[in-house]
């Protein structure tokens, strides 16, 4: 069965073709670096490395391309407020440059804990004004931006197709009559450059031929993008709070420059909830990764949670749901440790089931109840072990790799562990095997593991 997904541009389920054979190129847009993530945002990359990993379970070589934004996202997204990561730095007392960098590294250890594979290329928007400001007067050269006081503005009225993504009614808008227009011609317009303003107040700024300023958030994702994956790619996905905004002006910049949407493929992931709220960084009260482990809770347990649920339908968070995942994940990582050495191959027809549910708009939930129900069937041990081995791959939960806790070895199991030691140098079998027996009388197995004898407890 062949992957399908989801495409929000069409509405509708489309079968996966890569653009290239074999090859998938997928845009993840990626962290504003100006805080810790929270258990939400850290729920849409779960969903990105989902997508990921399906890919791969395809056979398709992907490009997983994410940038950081640290310049230009302002506290609105209507091109008004303050930069975030300056504003940061004011109240910090950090220059901005180092908050990017302290709560990049703090990203990165999220997406470790969460097993989710890094991507290919990281991009950062500071790293890449040449090509943003290169973007820029493209689109001037074409018609499509206008000056005001305080930057340069794309003007969506240019496009026909404008908000074709998040299916825009433009009639509707312009009839909104308290939106603030600032310096604007039209509520949907946005700034792709911004003037830096009072001479030595911003840290991030540039030259560029229209003033010493700084890139709009949307440009830096079409620079990039471009830049690392081409104007058209297969797949660029986001949580579902960027279609109206963000993924809208990102079509409309490269549209305006290449003529094409950017990507083959638009996905989003619906946001984690508690209770009736979004969770969000602005609000400020939201739930890190580190919060949950300062509970005992291990972070793939957040991982198991998020499986649960598909990528579509909003997720509410609770500690019941937390703890009924954890627990989930105890067992499963249990059974399949308890499925022994041996060496099988995995079985064709429960393979084929995983990937239907995969491939059917990356159906997690499904996949995970089939990964069980293979568990509980009559198949030999070792046939379960390789098939759940390949499901893991997708699953990401790292469950062959799982030990039980090595417990603090007894003195007297650690005894018979020497005396055995020296009985194996002087072949004396007879007595090796004896002394493991006391051990696993004891509670405690013995494995010889390249680094020497192991003890774990039974
Ligand atoms: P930001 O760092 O604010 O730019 O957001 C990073 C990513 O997290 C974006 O793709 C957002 O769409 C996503 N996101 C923000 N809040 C939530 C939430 N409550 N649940 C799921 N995803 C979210
Ligand atoms: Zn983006």
């Amino acid at each position: 069965m062949t992957l399908h997904l989801y495409d929000t541009y069409a509405r509708s389920l489309r079968p996966f073709e890569p653009l290239a054979a074999g090859h998938a190129g997928l845009y993840a847009c990626g962290p504003t670096v100006y805080d810790y993530a929270h258990i939400g945002n850290l729920r849409t990359y779960l969903f990105v490395d989902g997508l990921r990993r399906a890919l791969a379970f395809n056979g398709l070589q992907v490009r997983h391309v994410m940038n950081i934004t640290d310049v230009g996202h302002l506290t609105s997204d209507a091109d008004s407020g303050d930069d975030k990561i300056e504003a940061r730095s004011a109240r910090s007392g950090k220059s901005a440059w180092d908050i990017a960098i302290e709560f990049t590294r703090a990203f990165e250890g999220d997406l470790r804990a969460l097993n989710i594979l890094p991507p290919t290329v990281w991009c950062r928007a500071t790293d890449h004004i040449a090509e943003q400001i290169d973007f820029i007067r493209d689109l001037e050269a074409k018609g499509y931006t206008y000056r005001t006081d305080d930057g340069i503005y794309f003007d969506t009225t240019r496009q026909d197709s404008y908000g074709k993504l998040a299916r825009l009614q433009r009639d509707g808008l312009q009839a909104g009559e308290r939106v603030e227009l600032g310096d604007k011609r039209d509520i949907c317009d946005f700034a792709l450059w911004k003037f830096s303003g009072v001479p030595g107040q911003r840290q991030m700024e540039w030259d560029s031929p229209w003033g010493l300023g700084f890139p709009g958030w949307h440009i830096e994702c079409s620079a990039m993008a471009e830049k690392h994956l081409g104007a058209y790619f297969d797949i660029h996905c986001g949580g579902e709070d960027h279609v109206a905004v963000h993924h809208s002006n990102e079509i409309a910049q490269t549209e305006a420059r290449h003529g094409t949407r950017l990507a083959n493929f638009w996905l989003h992931g619906a946001f984690l909830k508690t209770g009736a709220a979004k969770m969000s960084k602005s609000a400020g009260d939201f739930l890190r990764l580190d919060s949950l482990v300062q509970q005992g809770v291990d972070p793939l347990a957040y991982r198991y949670l998020c499986l649960g649920a598909h990528y579509r339908s909003s997720l509410n968070f609770t500690d019941e749901a937390l703890r009924a995942a954890a627990s989930g994940l105890a067992r499963l990582r249990v059974t399949v440790h308890g499925l022994g050495e041996e060496q099988g191959d995995a079985d064709p027809a429960w393979l084929a089931r995983f990937t239907a549910c995969i491939n059917d708009d990356l159906n997690y939930p499904r996949a995970l109840a089939t990964a069980w129900e293979l568990l509980k069937s009559a198949l030999p041990d070792a046939v379960k072990k390789a098939t759940m081995a390949r499901c893991d791959a997708a699953l990401g939960l790292g469950l062959l790799a799982w030990r039980p806790v090595q417990a603090a070895v007894p003195a007297q199991v650690q005894a018979w562990m020497a005396q055995r030691a020296a009985a194996r140098v002087e072949r004396r079998w007879a007595e090796a095997d004896r002394l493991r027996a006391l051990a696993r009388a004891a509670g405690y197995d013995i494995d010889d593991t390249p680094q020497g004898q192991q003890a774990r407890l039974l």
